[in-house]
């Protein structure tokens, strides 16, 4: 198994080269971390203060993206277990009347 770590001070990813957290270690500290989003983001603010200072030329606002901005998105997703562990109808979304017959595409009450 590859480890996608910091190359510090350009933070790039030491396995791929790519700007880190690089998509594969995204993909690992999503996986680590399903379950704790916030301690996610704390992991990751943590690097992103390490990083502000060490990469000047890059605006504040690209670096918090890239550190922090994928993991807030990603986390607000519902995971896959969680998705299909969803066995009831969806309370925010209106159901059909069990008592109210079948109607048409105009509306009209279809006959039995
Ligand atoms: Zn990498």
């Amino acid at each position: 198994m590859t480890v996608h770590r910091p190359v510090r001070p350009a933070w790039t990813c030491g396995a791929c080269g790519a700007e880190w957290p690089c998509q594969p270690q995204r993909q690992a500290l999503l996986a680590d971390y399903g379950r704790a989003p916030i301690a996610l983001s704390l992991y990751l603010a943590a690097h992103y203060l390490d990083a502000v200072p060490e990469l000047p030329d890059v605006p504040v606002a690209q670096l918090y993206r890239r550190f922090l901005g994928w993991a807030r998105c990603a986390s607000t997703r519902p995971t896959p277990d969680i998705a299909e562990s969803r066995t009831g109808p969806d309370a925010d979304e209106p159901q059909p009347d069990a008592d109210e017959p079948l109607r048409n595409v105009r509306g009209v009450p279809r006959s039995t």
